[in-house]
């Protein structure tokens, strides 16, 4: 129970690179020698501390969906809404997709994952089998926690109506405020790999084990699920019972064929309207681009910058950097693969925050119901910039990072082969 791990060795699951642990002091993380990615943290009370901050959270989201959450006066004319409302506006108007995208990123997915954090390090009794699943879920399902991202979105909404009337928050909006932010550190809190170790000890390998060296080198292979190092003959881990292979199956045929329907689907996402703002009788669609010259020309300079860098910067980068990941991975040509997975880690990390502006429409389009004087409607533009991202997120997953390293040399330096702190 002391002692961060039993098992020394990891193989990075980033770069496949087998490296030695060192004993972590608290607070203190282990990075990966060559792909510099963290391989685990070692936390002080790592059972309190996240369950704290999920409980914590969990409460927060009760508070924040009990009272008004953001309010709007146009001319006299008073517009409320509460969190719950916002889905249920859009299912009025036919947007029940979008409806249902937003409870599920925004509220469903971060409350199940506190209470899978409740569960799994609080040390809840449930038939081991059940602990396992729920592991595997909360992993799987953390890159779609948009709490932040919605946050955000609510203040760039926020200047976007300033032109047209007050606007404040409600009694429900620092709850939620505290709510995104204990989340994050409940997430931050809970290392994989020392969970997995707590819950089941790792399946012992018999053969030995060379430091320094690619898994694949060594017939070895880093279980998706849990981080056991498998032999690669062994299809099913014994310790999560999740099958895997040495590299994800068909991960550029995947990546390739998600990342041109979100292309295809780019374009008419762009040309259609996203939005129909109703105001003082006369009806204005606007797309993406024209909401960022709109702003600009109002003198909203840093917000059309973030729209612009978020929903279309972003997204037609992100389209270009994984067509890049994927014809290099294909390649026989030498690059510098150092720089070719921080492509790969902004990539899977900026890719999310692209859903902004389908929040602040989520949000407008709730708030801004003043009949003839303003009343703001989504519009099929929305649902498939809402597709595209989804659809590009989907396409960073299937890729396997490690096909950016499995052509490079063996790890040579003695000092880079324990991993450092
Ligand atoms: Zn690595
Ligand atoms: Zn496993």
């Amino acid at each position: 129970m002391c002692s961060h791990s039993n098992d020394p060795h990891i193989l990075c699951p980033q770069c496949d690179l087998l490296v030695t642990l060192p004993t972590l002091q608290y607070g203190q993380k282990a990075n990966c020698p060559r792909c510099k990615s963290t391989l685990t943290t070692r936390w002080q009370e790592p059972r309190k501390r996240p369950v704290g901050y999920a409980i914590s959270s969990l409460f927060m989201l009760l508070l924040a969906n009990l009272f008004p959450f953001v309010n709007m006066n146009v001319k006299g004319l008073t517009s409320q809404i509460t969190l719950i409302k916002i889905p249920q506006v859009l299912v009025s108007d036919d947007y029940s997709s979008i409806a249902s995208l937003f409870m599920i990123v925004v509220q469903l997915i971060p409350a199940f994952c506190m209470v899978s954090i409740i569960i799994l390090c609080g040390g809840v009794t449930l038939p081991r089998k059940w602990k396992i699943r729920i592991a595997w879920v909360l992993f799987h399902l953390k890159a779609w926690c948009m709490v932040e991202i919605f946050l955000a979105g609510v203040l760039v909404s926020f200047v976007k109506l300033i032109a047209y009337g007050e606007v404040g928050i409600g009694t429900s909006f620092i709850p939620y405020v505290l709510f995104c932010l204990l989340q994050v550190r409940a997430f931050q809190c809970t290392d994989r790999f020392w969970l997995w170790n707590q819950a089941v000890p790792a399946p012992v390998i018999a053969q030995p084990l060379r430091v320094g060296q690619s898994g694949l080198s060594q017939g070895l292979r880093s279980c998706a699920c849990c981080m056991a190092i498998l032999p690669v003959s062994q299809q099913t881990c014994p310790r999560c019972f999740s099958k895997g292979y040495a590299r994800k199956k068909h991960s550029l045929q995947w990546t390739m064929a998600l990342l041109i329907t979100s292309m295809m689907l780019y374009i008419p996402a762009n040309l259609m309207p996203i939005m129909i703002t109703q105001f003082l009788g006369t009806k204005i669609t606007s797309t993406i681009m024209a909401g960022v010259v709109l702003l600009w020309s109002e003198g909203s300079y840093p917000i059309a910058m973030v729209i612009f860098i978020a929903s279309i910067m972003v997204p037609s980068l992100k389209m270009l950097a994984i067509a890049w990941l994927c014809w290099d991975a294909n390649g026989r040509k030498k690059v510098d693969r150092e720089r070719l997975h921080v492509v790969y880690e902004v990539v899977e990390f900026v890719g999310r925050w692209s859903m902004i502006d389908v929040f602040v429409i989520a949000v407008l389009s709730a708030l801004v119901r003043m009949g003839q004087l303003m009343s703001i409607y989504p519009d099929i533009g929305a649902l498939l910039f809402a597709l595209v991202v989804i659809l590009t997120m989907f396409a960073a997953s299937t890729f396997d990072p490690r096909l950016i390293w499995d052509r490079s040399g063996i790890f040579e330096t003695k000092e880079q082969l324990d991993g450092g702190k």
